[in-house]
């Protein structure tokens, strides 16, 4: 017990020094020291990162599953034990059902197009949640017009929650899938993943979950909780830009076309026709995002190094300070749950009377990034019933003493806007 207390109070001491590890955090904008509040946006990388891709680039480069030379095969070994680092991190069995796309759009795309081929007719229906990223909207509009499908959408409460009852209510027979975010990149809320996909599984339905927001910040099982599909990118979890990961079941693999064709996806090819590799492999059409792949595992790594306990509990510290003084001051209005069970450090409000944007330029001027606007969810902003928001998300980085001096440049706006 002695033992375990220790390894809490090292990785607590660990994750607030964790600073000095992210180079960019060094630079000042506007005369101030940054502070980095926009990691909902992206998040900034920690130097084992950027060393894994440097390295790669200097000691290993070379395309993958094709040479049979020295290179070539240290290349493709580091390629695949990115796989597998990568099923180890998300609790999936085999790393043969992970499929290393360019991000967490491209995933959604791949489910949209390449199972939705073939396992979607006219007359069904895909369920969708208000709070959903475009990136989990536009795909399957593409897709419903192509194939006459139509789309419901299961309404946000007020509270900025998924009421489950309402689920039940909307789990028809024509539904043919569930496409939800496992936490809102707006509201922060957390939405019960092994829950949802219970009571969508007692009815026949798969489940594809938008994980983009929440595998930096929280524990992923995705054989545990039995989901079809989950997808993420690599640059929301310190990692490189230009790599998703898209996870699915091995019976949902065998039920899709491929999703582009090229080298490295097919089995053998003919003036007319072409037979397919096995998955993943089938997915992966041309040269893949290789040296992204040692950036993508040292950033799981680097995460592992705190455990994701105590990074949970890091991003709790931040989320309360935020929303004990946000609920503060009568003129700044909080989209989300005020509470902080089932939720995560991602934070939207307005000030009353002053554009999200005015406020973000303002902000900007004392070293504060942070994002203003509709963070690619206007569905979920016409059920707010605001065009915009302003939005501070936090990272392992960030520190109390940011989102206070983030308050108090919110004085400045204030006085500026409102005198
Ligand atoms: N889903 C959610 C919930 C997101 O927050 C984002 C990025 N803001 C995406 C999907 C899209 O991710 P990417 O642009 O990396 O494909």
């Amino acid at each position: 017990r002695r033992q375990r207390q220790m390894c809490i109070r090292d990785s607590h001491t660990l994750i607030s020094q964790c600073r000095k590890d992210f180079p960019i955090l060094k630079r000042e904008v506007n005369g101030y020291p940054l502070a980095y509040l926009d990691n909902a946006a992206t998040t900034q990388k920690p130097k084992s990162v950027i060393d894994a891709i440097t390295n790669f680039y200097e000691n290993h480069n070379s395309n993958v599953s094709r040479g049979v030379y020295t290179l070539a095969e240290e290349a493709t070994e580091i390629y695949e034990s990115g796989r597998d680092a990568v099923a180890n991190f998300i609790g999936a069995e085999d790393s043969g059902t992970i499929i290393f796309t360019s991000g967490t759009t491209e995933s959604i795309n791949l489910v949209a197009s390449a199972w939705v081929q073939k396992n979607l007719k006219k007359g069904d229906r895909i369920i969708l949640t208000e709070m959903e990223h475009h990136s989990n909207i536009v795909p399957w509009q593409l897709a419903a017009k192509s194939y006459g499908i139509e789309l419901v959408y299961w309404p946000v409460t007020p509270e900025g929650r998924l009421d489950l009852a309402l689920l039940e209510e909307l789990l028809t027979n024509s539904v043919k899938l569930l496409a939800f975010t496992m936490v809102s990149n707006v509201l922060g809320s957390i939405n019960p993943v092994e829950q949802i996909t219970k009571i969508a599984h007692s009815h026949g339905v798969p489940v594809l979950v938008d994980s983009a927001q929440a595998v930096s910040r929280m524990s992923i099982k995705v054989s545990e909780w039995d989901c079809d599909f989950l997808a993420f990118s690599g640059h929301k979890v310190y990692g490189p830009t230009g790599i998703g990961v898209l996870y699915a079941k091995k019976e949902r693999l065998e039920e899709m076309m491929p999703f582009q064709g090229g080298g490295g996806m097919i089995s053998h090819v003919e003036k007319q026709s072409s037979t397919w590799a096995v998955p993943p492999q089938k997915f992966e059409a041309g040269t893949p995002p290789v040296a992204q792949v040692p950036g993508l595992k040292a950033a799981l790594e680097y995460l592992e190094q705190y455990g994701i306990k105590e990074i949970e509990r890091h991003d709790n510290e931040l989320t309360e300070h935020a929303l004990n003084q946000l609920t503060e001051f009568p003129d700044l209005e909080l989209y989300g749950p005020s509470e902080i069970q089932n939720r995560t450090g991602v934070v939207s409000f307005n000030l009353q009377n002053v554009h999200s944007h005015d406020v973000a330029q303002v902000l900007d001027e004392s070293g504060i990034a942070l994002r203003a606007g509709h963070h690619c969810t206007q569905v979920l902003h016409e059920r707010l019933g605001v065009p915009a928001t302003v939005r501070m998300s936090f990272g392992i980085y960030n520190d109390p003493s940011e989102i206070d001096r983030m308050f108090s440049a919110l004085d400045q706006a204030r006085a500026i806007f409102l005198h």
